[in-house]
């Protein structure tokens, strides 16, 4: 099982072959799993057999986590330098770069998602964020605190030790960069389980991670199930911090079982049901296109979909007529062909569940106004669809469909926007459309969510924080305030005179 895959890409957007490994990244080498168990990876433009990769269990997780636990202590943390940590880092986004085409291709191959969006957001987007924690590895630093003349006091920001990363399928490299970039950088080491139905580009990337020279140990990659293999990372005593991205249901058994192992620290982002809020005054065709990239954009496979669209009274007709316009004219097919925008869903299951809330819409009394049927015939794909008459109660108005899904809701005044929009259990993110600064401003303040964006759209920054309120998280990735996650700090006092 530890052999490899190849794929030969033919493709109208590229041309090329990728050959991929299929075991479990264990101290730096290939191995089989102890079970010797398998997962099929399926191509979601037509639902077959692409390859099959080694399925890890606990037993994989447990050798894991010994290996991760020998590096931390033997050959990583802080007994090498932040300037070095860096430099691997910086060397690990250098060959993913040089290797974009091929990334790309096996993040649409495996995702489903367009090859030139993989090519032009997700691949350079994990390049960015390992170049910008490489450069945080050494400047983490603590502070010296004054007391009085007889004692001396600081801080130090110490790794916390082996962490378990588990990411879900929407962004399988860039939630990989979102985990492995600043626990790598504050000198953790780490058991990095992928989602069992997008390993590919985790795989791959490990070759790389040999050649940048992180050290055996420092990074190790288990593929397997959630409830087998990421249960495990949860529940293992020698993990001594789980960093999960994922739905919310999920995040809560991880808290649950991090809790009766052995209270390792835990860091959430869930799932989300963000709001998008428009005002009369708003630059149209801008804002259409901008709300229009918050549901669509990766076939509405973002944690941060701006799923419930606000509109108010005085622009509800027009903003809908070019709404509509503009879905229509969003290209559905192969993710290689050259002016795809969404491809397929990623599975049958979420096919059939981003179906089920449709028929669910239906029943419920909203009105399909495009869409609401799937694409084709073969695959997982899904046409863009908008509902309106929707109340708050409906479903789709309330739980995450994590799909091509958008519901329209009309709305007088300020105050009653902000109070649709926060009548949710997430808070992720949120947009506000306005030309008048000050309602921007206030808006984007009321609502309780971890991200406001103003006159745009999913358009997260490396350097800028990322997560949730209420139930769509716990802690922050990206930017500064990810580090405060992945460093325990130690106040450290020095008695110099103070005699008892
Ligand atoms: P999921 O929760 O089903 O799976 C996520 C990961 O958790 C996978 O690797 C899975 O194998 C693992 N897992 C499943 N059960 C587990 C268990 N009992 N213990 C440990 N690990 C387990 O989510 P998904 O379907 O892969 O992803 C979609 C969800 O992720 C959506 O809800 C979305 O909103 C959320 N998401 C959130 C963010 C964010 O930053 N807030 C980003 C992307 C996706």
């Amino acid at each position: 099982m530890s052999s490899t895959f190849t794929y030969q890409f033919d493709t109208p957007t590229y041309k090329g072959t990728s050959t991929v490994p299929t075991g479990l990244f264990i101290n730096g080498k290939f191995v089989d799993p102890v079970e010797k168990g398998t997962i099929e990876v399926i191509n979601p433009v037509n639902g077959k057999v692409i390859t099959s990769v080694a399925a890890g269990t606990a037993a994989d997780i447990e050798i894991a986590a010994q290996a991760a636990k020998k590096a931390y202590k033997e050959r990583w943390g802080l007994k090498v330098p932040g300037a070095q940590r860096g430099r691997m880092l910086n060397k690990l986004a250098d060959l993913l770069e040089a290797n974009a085409d091929e990334f790309a291709a096996l993040e649409a191959l495996d995702v489903g998602k367009a090859f030139n969006m993989a090519r032009r957001s997700d691949v350079p987007g994990t390049v960015a964020v390992l170049r910008y924690y490489a450069g945080w590895a050494d400047k983490i630093q603590g502070k010296t605190i004054e007391t009085n003349e007889n004692k001396m006091a600081y801080t130090r920001h110490e790794p916390i030790g082996v962490v378990g990363a588990i990411i879900p399928w929407n962004f399988p490299l860039s939630m990989l960069s979102w985990k492995i970039g600043p626990a790598l950088a504050a000198g953790n080491t780490v058991i990095l389980k992928p989602s069992e139905l997008t390993p590919l580009t985790a795989l791959r990337l490990c070759p790389l991670l040999v050649e940048a020279g992180f050290p055996d140990g420092v990074i190790n990659i288990v593929n397997g199930y959630g409830s087998t293999a990421g249960q495990a990372l949860s529940e293992n005593n020698i993990v001594d911090k789980v960093a999960f991205t994922g739905s919310t249901l999920t995040g809560r058994k991880i808290m649950e079982t991090a809790a009766k192992s052995n209270l390792k620290k835990v860091s959430l982002e869930l799932g989300g049901k963000s709001p998008s809020v428009i005002f009369d005054d708003v630059d149209l065709e801008q804002t259409v296109k901008w709300v229009a990239h918050g549901i669509f954009m990766n076939h509405g496979q973002a944690c941060t979909a701006g799923s419930r669209i606000f509109v108010q009274a005085g622009i509800y007709d027009e903003f809908l007529k070019r709404f509509t316009a503009h879905a229509l004219s969003l290209k559905v097919g192969d993710p290689f062909a050259r002016d795809t925008y969404q491809g397929p869903q990623v599975s049958q299951t979420q096919f059939e569940r981003i179906m089920g809330y449709i028929k669910s819409g239906k029943e419920d009394g909203a009105t399909v106004h495009v869409g609401g049927e799937r694409h084709g015939d073969q695959g997982y794909f899904i046409q863009p669809t908008i509902f309106t008459e929707c109340k708050p109660t409906m479903k789709i108005v309330q739980e995450e469909i994590f799909g091509p899904v958008a519901a329209i809701i009309k709305f007088t005044t300020e105050e009653e926007a902000v109070e649709q929009a926060n009548d949710t259990l997430f808070g992720l993110a949120c947009s506000v459309f306005t030309r008048d600064i000050d309602r921007a401003i206030r808006v984007a303040h009321s609502i309780e969510a971890g991200t406001a964006w103003i006159n745009c759209h999913n358009v997260p920054e490396v350097n800028v924080p990322f997560g949730g309120f209420k139930q769509s998280g716990i802690g922050r990735e990206l930017g500064e305030y990810a580090l405060e996650h992945y460093t325990n700090v130690k106040a450290v006092h020095i008695n110099i005179g103070h005699r008892l």
